[in-house]
């Protein structure tokens, strides 16, 4: 087999790897950087198929670029995440409009993707041409896969991002994986281990019951997709006003049309009933004037309404952030907590509230890295997906492991 690594690696952003087996060629995600907007390497346009692991867009984000392009071929992922893709891309060209960036490919693009999309359920091994190809569940958000590729010139897994521990929101990702010859991993997290789930959880409920209590107003920011749906569930029993803002309400409803890709459905149905869905200004008004929790985008606070809503209480020593995510060197929301300022690059303010930040991981740790390495044994270990590749990689040699942190274009052969 031979790899080709088109992006995401020794960086958290546009990841895509090229797999020829010698008779098929793939290509699995294709995603962008989202800051400035950057794209893989180009493959060859004579696919066997595009893989796509999940609808986070540094995966998902330029696979309609390769149907501008030409490629007429198939792009195969589960139906959650074609759907939650789907609301993404058409979302990341409106940003990338309004922020001047050039486009590497228009709506219509995303309609022809749509059009040579071709649905795989986890654990349904499908052959094409000569290789065999799985999806398993990776636990990272509703429709997240792992790809499994087994052909007579080799077999390999690929993560995507993967959590193997289970929340209330996710199950855990399927780590029997079986024999692969070369394992490529994620390694968002490879030096550190995620505190206590639980512990974050209390944490975060003391900081909005003492808030709220003093008539204050919580600001959590979180991702659209997988974090707001986790936060609405965790506050579903809290006496205040929860509302939520932003593409967040848009993704919460596109999963609980997928009920079965995620782990409960039913108490998350009951959290967003529950909770005030935001759809215009005088409603966000409504949401300032009182004790309450707003969960709202962007979870990195580079747009989306979370600035309205820093701007309107910002001189309130009264009020709190809870960050929940990881911030992105660069981001509005990581030189907020360095430097207590934000600047989005449209306005600019000094919050009095005290932020915090609460690290709510999707990835999975180091110790359950190492565990899964331990498990799959692999011939060869290749690391993607991370800022810290390269000291991984050594220390993985140090333990007896293969292993390699590849470049942005480097090849493989196995
Ligand atoms: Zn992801
Ligand atoms: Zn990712």
């Amino acid at each position: 087999m031979e790899l080709k690594f088109l992006g995401g690696c020794q960086e958290v952003g546009k990841s895509s790897i090229f797999v020829n087996t010698g008779k098929e060629k793939f290509v699995m995600d294709h995603g962008i950087e989202v800051q400035e907007g950057h794209s893989p390497i180009q493959p060859p346009m004579d696919l066997s198929g595009v893989f796509i692991t999940h609808a986070h867009l540094d995966h998902s984000g330029f696979v309609p670029g390769l149907y501008s392009r030409g490629y007429r071929g198939r792009t195969f992922a589960t139906p959650a995440t074609f759907d939650i893709s789907h609301m993404l891309l058409e979302d990341s060209l409106k940003v990338q409009k309004k922020r001047g960036m050039t486009q590497g490919f228009t709506s219509q693009d995303i309609r022809t993707m749509g059009r040579n999309e071709k649905i795989m359920a986890f654990n349904d091994p499908q052959e094409m041409g000569s290789s065999t190809v799985e999806l398993l569940s990776a636990g990272h958000i509703p429709g997240a896969s792992m790809v499994k590729i087994e052909s007579r010139a080799g077999s390999l897994l690929y993560t995507g991002d993967v959590k193997f521990i289970s929340t209330d929101f996710m199950f855990g990702a399927d780590s029997d994986v079986g024999h692969v010859q070369t394992l490529i991993s994620e390694s968002t997290y490879s030096y550190k281990n995620h505190p206590d789930r639980n512990e974050l959880k209390k944490k975060m409920l003391e900081i909005i019951e003492d808030t709220c209590h003093n008539g204050g107003i919580t600001i959590l920011p979180a991702f659209a997709v997988g974090r707001t749906q986790e936060i609405l569930m965790m506050l579903k029993d809290i006496q205040f006003p929860i509302y939520v803002d932003g593409m967040g309400i848009r993704a919460t409803h596109r999963m609980l049309s997928h009920p079965k890709s995620f782990r409960n459905p039913g108490m998350l149905r009951e959290a967003i009933e529950r909770a005030h869905c935001i759809r215009k200004q005088p409603e966000r008004k409504e949401a300032v004037s009182g004790p309450a929790v707003i969960i709202t985008t962007a979870g990195m606070l580079q747009g989306g309404p979370v600035s309205f809503y820093i701007s309107q209480l910002a001189k309130r020593k009264d009020c709190s952030m809870v960050l929940t995510g990881y911030q992105v060197e660069g981001t509005a929301g990581r030189t907020l907590m360095d430097t207590g300022i934000y600047d989005n690059g449209e306005m600019t303010a000094n919050p009095e509230f005290p932020i915090h930040f609460l690290d709510f991981s999707a990835h999975t740790d180091r110790d359950h890295l190492i565990d899964f390495y331990k498990k799959v044994n692999p011939e060869k270990l290749v690391l993607v997906h991370g800022d810290r590749t390269p000291e991984f990689a050594e220390e993985l040699r140090g333990m007896g492991f293969d292993a390699i942190a590849p470049k942005n274009g480097d090849s493989l052969k196995t």
